[in-house]
């Protein structure tokens, strides 16, 4: 099943332009109805991308999509980064930016996933609590940590309001088929002084603009996918621009944003690397002349409550 969705889902604008049609894999032809009419567009307003007609998934769509293999083991020097330099960076700049208070901070994790967030803020001594829409991997993640982790969605996980100084998201957003309900939902967790930790991957960034360039050339079947996208699991695709405007109406505002990324998403597609043969070593020049250009890989932005 699918919505016909005229208006942008990060803006509400309804000037998109059509781009081509993402890739079919076996995994999202088998949980998807409708997936021919799906199309990856652009919104002129904000320049945000996103899959349209918008999927729907039930709840068994959803468990088969984000199950046990979702998260898969990668190489050891990436795991390391995985479950601790990225989240200890990222806390820490957290933890500057909060008002000293007497009390200990309490952190959110929304699709915390193997919990390397979670275990990083416990070794703080902060209060950890983790929403993951997995079921398998909200039971591991909570039996390993002995922390609560909600077997929830970010549309549908009830948390008291005014709960938690922070909301943690890494690499959720760009999953959701209405991203604003992830800033909803931050914005009714959070206390006043809270600060909502967001980071998804940048739409705008070298190695995507170069990944559509290369689909427009040869054709979808040659070059995989619409950039920025990857459906099923990627379906929105924010620029810095197109996440202010989504903050503004959730009523939060960007404190902070940055583009970083590069050589560590060389990292990552090592292993990818060694089996794309020449169509993915292309991408090396666009990933290091992205970062320097401030055209990285990922946005990282830091949101307060109006
Ligand atoms: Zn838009």
């Amino acid at each position: 099943m699918a919505d016909e969705s005229p208006s942008c889902c990060v803006c509400g604008g309804d000037h998109l332009t059509r781009l081509g049609r993402p890739r079919a894999t076996p995994v999202a032809r088998s949980v998807t109805p409708g997936w021919e009419q799906m199309q990856v567009v652009r919104c002129g307003s904000c320049g945000a991308y996103a899959v349209s007609p918008a999927p729907r998934w039930d709840e068994a769509a959803l468990q088969r999509l984000y199950g046990e293999e979702y998260f898969a083991p990668v190489p050891p020097i990436w795991q390391r980064q995985r479950e601790r330099l990225d989240p200890d960076r990222r806390l820490d700049e957290i933890a500057r930016a909060l008002p000293a208070t007497a009390s200990r901070t309490s952190l959110l994790d929304v699709g915390c996933g193997p919990g390397y967030v979670l275990a990083r803020g416990l070794a703080r001594g902060w209060a950890v609590t983790g929403v993951e829409p997995s079921r398998y991997w909200a039971e591991h993640t909570a039996a390993r940590l002995g922390v609560t982790v909600h077997a929830a969605s970010v549309e549908t996980c009830e948390l008291p309001a005014a709960s938690f100084d922070v909301v943690f998201a890494d690499s959720v957003i760009e999953h959701l088929v209405a991203p604003i309900a992830l800033l909803g939902l931050a914005r009714r967790v959070l206390r006043e002084h809270g600060l909502l930790y967001l980071v998804t991957p940048n739409a705008d960034g070298l190695a995507s603009r170069f990944r559509h360039l290369a689909y427009r050339a040869l054709g979808s079947g040659r070059a995989g996918f619409v950039e920025p996208l990857s459906p099923p699991y990627h379906l929105v695709g924010l620029t810095p621009g197109s996440l202010e405007k989504l903050a503004g109406r959730a009523g939060l505002r960007v404190v902070r944003s940055r583009v970083v990324g590069g050589r560590e998403e060389l990292l990552k597609q090592g292993r990818w690397l060694s089996a794309g043969g020449l169509k993915d070593a292309a991408l090396i020049p666009s990933l290091l002349l992205g970062e320097a250009l401030g055209r990285g890989t990922t946005i990282e932005a830091l949101l307060a409550r109006e």
